[in-house]
């Protein structure tokens, strides 16, 4: 009697794949909480709760369909804590004739997954996610020739295969682009809203994972956990975020403030990213929502929404699997620095990185700017080696999977790529953190300043991170103007050593 193992893995909880479409008496649906898992990077306790909490509820709505599930928590005795080793067993023991699983997002678990298959016995076939909107080789082939991959290119095809705000092959409003109208600071708390957040008492999850030794950080509200953990909860997430947040997306996607954590952002990279919900069918309510209210909401805020879904989000996904393994080894600057320690713990006197990293400890999450213009940005011009800021980034947000975690931080925030995903550092002075937000209004340092007691350390070590990859960068086209003026500059020498100075006690920043 032929008898099939299916694996489903934490972030494969997409309740529309082929796979639920009819019950089948003769398979079983595999769901395991594994060490494995929880401890190749220190997480989050947030992200760990989340993915447990989202898969229990997965595989209690299969087995009301009918579907039979085979659950482990990680404190089950029979519990291998290794998907090889538990897989390897079942079949073995409950003489299963087929093995199946749906491709994994990252390298590590491909790899994994692929070896496995050839060690067992019996036939093993992988089968699509049914998640993205292209293939995992899309975006290679789609580039073939060519010397460098363009972001907009990749994002006006999708544009045109799924025809998302387009008027037959033309742009609707015949314009792709709105980024220069969304960059502005938020000069009005009034606008701000009230985050949707669906309270869960997790007590109970967070005592079994203390229980079994698992090494996390940040915090959690144990009474009131707030993420999306079912596909209706990621679902009215959606509905709020069409009609309370859509309206300002874009105006306000670049802002930095004190005053509210997650703006105008909506908070489904989580639902996302475990699969709970579809990039196409967020992007497809999204247009919806704004055709059936376009008096309210302009396009601008729409485009950029969707610019970051079917735009960013699955350009990152062909990069990593067109640039891994190779990906996760390079280190353009050669930069060796280790993360201050007051990254795990927010206590420094830069009010810009003290909120950021405060926030991304209290709540697992951060914007896209506080990550990639604050965070980011301090551990390129401080010369952090790449692995360090992966293992941060990999472990603090809810949303972190390695394949969309390390082409954000190794590609585009850190320019470790040497310029696969960006064309050039993502670096500024205080002057943008300045402009974008009150951060600055509330610091210990001079956001005007260069050079003294007080001056704000992001103006010394930006022209110390453009001096000492002078050689690296100058010849980049975007870059060049850069060293122009700090070629006129007057007082080099004393910039560079206030650096110097800084670096040489970065805990103390
Ligand atoms: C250094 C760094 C590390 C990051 N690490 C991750 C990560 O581990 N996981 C992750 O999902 N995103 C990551 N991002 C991208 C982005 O910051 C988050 O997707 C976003 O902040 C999630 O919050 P949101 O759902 O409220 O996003 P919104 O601002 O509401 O955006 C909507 C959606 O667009 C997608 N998106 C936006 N920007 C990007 C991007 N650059 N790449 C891919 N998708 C994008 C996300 O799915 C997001 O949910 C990272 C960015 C940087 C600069
Ligand atoms: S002054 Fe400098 S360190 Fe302080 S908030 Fe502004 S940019 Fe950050």
């Amino acid at each position: 009697m032929s008898k099939t193992l299916r694996l489903i893995l934490g972030d494969q909880l997409n309740s529309k794949h082929s796979w639920f479409t009819k019950t089948d008496s003769s398979v079983t649906y595999l769901m395991m909480e594994v060490r494995q898992e929880t401890d190749y990077v220190r997480h989050h306790i947030q992200k760990v709760v989340a993915f447990f909490l989202a898969m229990r509820t997965f595989a209690d709505q299969l087995k009301k369909e009918g579907h039979q599930v085979l659950y482990f928590n990680l404190n089950d005795p029979e519990n291998k804590q290794d998907f090889d080793k538990q897989i390897s067993l079942l079949v073995e023991k409950e003489n299963y004739t087929r093995f199946e699983y749906q491709h994994p997002d990252e390298y590590r678990l491909d790899q994994q997954l692929k070896n496995l298959g050839q060690a067992l016995s019996i036939e093993t076939q992988a089968v699509d996610s049914e998640h993205f909107l292209t293939s995992r080789e899309f975006l290679k082939d789609f580039f073939k020739g060519k010397k460098t991959y363009l972001m907009e290119t990749f994002y006006r095809e999708m544009r045109k295969k799924y025809d998302i705000l387009m008027e037959g092959k033309e742009p609707l409003t015949g314009q792709w682009n709105y980024d220069h109208d969304n960059r502005q600071a938020l000069k009005d708390k009034k606008l701000l809203k009230k985050p949707l957040i669906h309270p869960k008492n997790v007590q109970e999850i967070v005592q079994m994972i203390e229980k079994s030794g698992v090494r996390t950080m940040g915090k959690l509200d144990e009474v009131n956990f707030p993420w999306p953990v079912s596909r209706e909860e990621s679902l009215e997430l959606l509905d709020h975020f069409c009609e309370k947040l859509l309206p300002n997306f874009g105006a306000y996607q670049d802002a930095l403030t004190t005053w509210d954590p997650y703006l105008f952002h909506s908070r489904l990279s989580f639902s996302m990213n475990s699969k709970l919900v579809s990039p196409l069918e967020v992007v497809k309510k999204v247009e919806e929502y704004w055709q059936d209210h376009q008096n309210q909401i302009s396009i601008a805020q729409v485009e950029g929404f969707i610019r970051q879904i079917i735009g960013w989000r699955e350009y990152m996904r062909g990069i990593y699997w067109a640039k891994m393994p190779e990906f996760a080894e390079m280190n353009f600057f050669d930069h060796d620095r280790k993360l201050p320690e007051w990254f795990w713990t927010g206590k420094t006197k830069m009010n810009c990185l003290k909120e950021s990293i405060g926030q991304s400890l209290d709540l697992a999450y951060a914007h896209h700017i506080q990550r990639l213009m604050v965070t980011g940005n301090f551990a390129l011009l401080a010369g952090i080696h790449p692995d360090e800021v992966d293992q941060w980034y990999l472990g603090i947000y809810i949303d972190a999977i390695e394949w969309v975690e390390i082409t954000n931080t190794r590609g585009m925030s850190q320019f470790a790529d040497g310029g696969i995903v960006g064309t050039k550092p993502y670096v500024s002075s205080a002057n943008y953190i300045k402009k974008q937000g009150n951060y600055c209004d509330h610091c210990a340092y001079d956001s005007k300043e260069k050079v003294g007691e007080k001056a704000c350390p992001f103006n010394s070590l930006y022209w110390h991170f453009y001096a000492r990859n002078r050689e690296k960068l100058e010849k980049n086209p975007r870059i060049g103007m850069m060293y122009r003026t700090w070629d006129k500059m007057g007082n080099k020498q004393e910039i560079l050593d206030q650096a110097e100075a800084y670096l040489a006690n970065i805990e103390d920043l």
